[in-house]
């Protein structure tokens, strides 16, 4: 369910490489992996910021 229509949660494919402790921490499961990368389902994501500070490369942003 998307609360934020205005922003996007990104990934940055050339940065992640698929640790997974991101998608531990989402509470509406909205990070799954994909091979080594991780893959969101932005109608899943709201935007909650929880995960951003767990990426080890800083891979994920809103914007
Ligand atoms: S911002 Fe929140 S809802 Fe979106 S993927 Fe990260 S933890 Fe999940
Ligand atoms: S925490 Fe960062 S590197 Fe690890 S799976 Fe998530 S986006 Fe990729």
């Amino acid at each position: 369910m998307a609360q934020d229509f205005q922003s996007t949660f990104v990934v940055n494919e050339k940065l992640c490489y698929g640790c997974g402790a991101c998608i531990a921490l989402c509470p509406t499961n909205a990070l799954e992996l994909v091979g080594r990368l991780a893959i969101v389902t932005q109608d899943d994501c709201t935007k909650c910021n929880h995960c951003i500070p767990s990426c080890p490369v800083f891979a994920l942003s809103i914007i």
